[in-house]
């Protein structure tokens, strides 16, 4: 099959590969469609720690069922034929203290789909069947591959903002073009925050309900209740924290970013919680797949060839891509 492979640090290429071979308790896929995250990018980068190499990257698979493993119990719940998603967590361990207590997005020894096991850039990729998902029917492949890391993981983000009303989103990319319409359609208000000068963003943010769009180094003109921030940049923590109402919340809702400047303590004063958010857990996939066709999230895709992940990955890391973007083999 054609695979996109990462050999080591920044070293991307297609290739031949054999199809990868389908074990107990798993289905073989076809891929469909796989979206690109920035998480991609920091593997392709190096800036997070390698896991195996060569590394068939990309965690965002949406794929027909044209094998089934051995039939594990939980597995037994798919079927030939089946459209499925597969999101980052691959697999968790099921018995450590996270996983028992409805945190298996922090087990250890928990696998990542295009990190730990290989991924959807390429024609089949093999995933457990108790870590898929069945897509709502209404979305087309490539619009239903966001949902699966940008969507949930996005959503995992909002839920930790809680009830705030006023609602700040740095980074306008393919998680918040997601988040913004739940927001919305939960009766929110939304600032977004991009790069300085990214007035092609700022005009998507308002064309999705946002009621202002300004540059991340910009107080809003209200202080907000919570933010969310997707951009990779560590200078938007502390602007972020300058800009919430004491006992606001700051959720950080990338893998990796730049270091955090110092800042003064006066900017967490004030109950002002700073916090992560890691992974996710098959109760979010669950929880957001359900709501997502009830307002409906549309997702704003721009599509690329197997061969041309490479650049997929160039637009992305440019800022370049308006929403999500998605290669289809
Ligand atoms: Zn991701
Ligand atoms: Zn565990």
């Amino acid at each position: 099959m054609r695979a996109v492979v990462l050999d080591r640090e920044g070293a991307l290429g297609v290739r031949d590969l054999p199809e990868p071979v389908v074990g107990t308790g798993e289905v073989k896929l076809r891929v469909l469609a796989c979206g690109v995250c920035r998480t991609d990018l920091h593997i392709v980068d190096g800036e997070l720690a390698p896991h195996r190499r060569p590394l068939v990257p990309g965690h965002q698979i949406v794929g027909t069922v044209v094998a089934l493993g051995p039939p594990a119990a939980e597995g037994a719940r798919l079927r030939l034929g089946d459209r499925v998603g597969v999101p980052w967590l691959g697999w968790s361990c099921g018995i450590c203290a996270f996983c028992r207590h409805g945190q298996e997005n922090l087990c250890p020894t928990a696998r990542f789909t295009g990190y730990d096991i290989d991924g959807g850039f390429a024609e089949f990729a093999v995933a457990d069947a108790r870590y898929c998902f069945p897509i709502p029917s209404g979305y087309p492949d490539a619009q239903a591959a966001p949902l699966l890391c940008a969507g949930l993981i996005g959503y995992r983000a909002l839920r930790f903002a809680g009830d705030a009303e006023r609602l700040g989103i740095y980074g306008f990319g393919a998680a918040a073009h997601i988040v913004i319409q739940v927001a919305r359609a939960q009766g929110r208000r939304v600032v977004a925050f991009t790069r300085p000068g990214d007035a092609a963003a700022q005009r998507f943010a308002l064309d999705l309900g946002a009621e202002a769009a300004l540059a991340s180094d910009r107080p809003p003109d209200e202080p907000l209740d919570a933010a969310l921030l997707f951009a990779p940049a560590g200078e938007t923590v502390p602007a972020a924290l300058r800009a919430v109402r004491p006992g606001g919340t700051v959720v950080c809702g990338g893998i990796h970013m730049s270091d955090i400047p110092s800042f003064p303590y006066e900017i967490l004063w004030g109950e002002r919680v700073l916090r992560s958010v890691a992974n996710l857990t098959r109760q979010d996939g669950t929880d957001f797949l359900a709501l997502a066709p009830t307002i409906p999230v549309r997702t704003e895709v721009t599509t690329f060839a197997l061969g041309d992940t490479t650049a997929a990955l160039d637009a992305l890391r440019q800022g370049r891509i308006r929403g999500a973007a998605v290669v289809v083999p």
